[in-house]
């Protein structure tokens, strides 16, 4: 067995000083309200409002920035539902080198268009059929070109924990944070950010309710998989957490929770009718959880970590609109 390089703190730092001027500083913005709603101060960062809609710009470009020579001249591989996919074309076109992305076919066309508009090379699979990352391998070795997979890479969780680390830096410490779950790689940058500039903060990861892999494996002590769940937050159907995102989840989360499609349709509802923004179900689970929470969180200085905002726009109006 090899042993893991766990990214830590510094890590974060680093990759702040890397993607500082390449990536938006994006901005903490408030809800009266929400905090009326709630009894408590919310502080949500906005990274739908991130280059290509999403936190998934910062850790793919603390990762490919640290390429070699040969390695940028062969290029990167990927395989995404597509925010990460996104964020692997925009950087490499932006470092100005040649990216391979493996999307599901049922990717949102929205995102499928967007990466193919970055320069991307589009491979489509089967999400219920094939293995997404034995072909995304398979074309690194063929080809020579280097796997930055979408979370489970020190590079990308110290690139993704930089969203946290400016929200910190920004508002000062927080009492509870809440933080979108897929396989982990916000999560666990996050916990670093967290851990190092707000040590009490009580952090949550979340997850949909239908694909609560990760909060089994956060109470049972070991990587639970499972199927693909069906949910509308495409952006966190991850069937596992990843080998270096789990030790740190283990180690710095205070517990990971879950929201429902309906939970957060009606975030979505709220974002964009009180606060005019545009969010992706994925980003809504954060609001979704600390909605659910409600009266503990009265009096509280709160964190939430809006995730991104790429969600086709018929799809978006369909859903605000049901039962509306
Ligand atoms: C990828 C993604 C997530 C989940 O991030 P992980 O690092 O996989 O946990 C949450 N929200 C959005 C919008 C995403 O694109």
């Amino acid at each position: 067995m090899t042993t893991l390089s766990l990214p830590a703190f510094d890590d974060v730092v680093a990759a702040a000083k890397r993607i500082e001027g390449f990536a938006h500083r994006t901005p903490v913005l408030t809800s009266r309200t929400i905090n009326e709603e709630l009894g408590a101060q919310l502080f949500f960062k906005c990274e739908n409002l991130q280059r290509m809609g999403a936190f998934k710009f910062r850790g793919a470009f603390n990762a490919l920035s640290k390429f070699d020579e040969g390695q940028r001249r062969r290029g990167v591989v990927s395989f995404s539902s597509g925010n990460h996919a996104q964020a692997v074309a925009l950087s490499a076109r932006l470092l100005g080198m040649p990216a391979t992305i493996v999307m599901p076919h049922d990717a949102p066309a929205v995102k499928v268009a967007a990466t193919k508009g970055y320069g991307g090379n589009v491979v489509i699979y089967d999400r219920y059929k094939d293995d997404r990352e034995q072909i995304g391998r398979e074309l690194a070795d063929k080809h020579g070109l280097t796997l930055i997979p979408p979370y489970d890479h020190p590079d990308v969780i110290a690139g993704q924990g930089t969203a946290a680390k400016e929200l910190f830096e920004e508002v000062g410490p927080l009492d509870a944070f809440f933080v979108p779950l897929g396989g982990g790689g916000l999560l666990s940058g996050s916990a670093l950010s967290t851990r190092a500039l707000s040590p009490d903060c009580t952090l949550y990861g979340i997850e949909p309710e239908t694909g609560n892999d990760g909060q089994q494996s956060f109470r049972s002590g070991k990587i639970v998989h499972i199927d693909t769940p069906k949910t509308i937050a495409d952006g966190a159907q991850t069937q596992h957490l990843g080998e270096h995102t789990f030790p740190i989840i283990r180690r710095d989360v205070d517990d990971v929770l879950t929201a429902s499609d309906a939970e957060l349709v009606e975030c979505m509802r709220f974002f964009a009718s009180r606060m005019k923004l545009v969010v992706e179900p994925t980003g809504c689970l954060g609001l979704a959880a600390a909605r659910r929470m409600g009266a503990a969180l009265k009096g509280k200085r709160v964190g939430v970590l809006v995730s991104g905002g790429n969600v086709d726009i018929q799809k978006f109006a369909e859903l605000v609109t049901i039962n509306g």
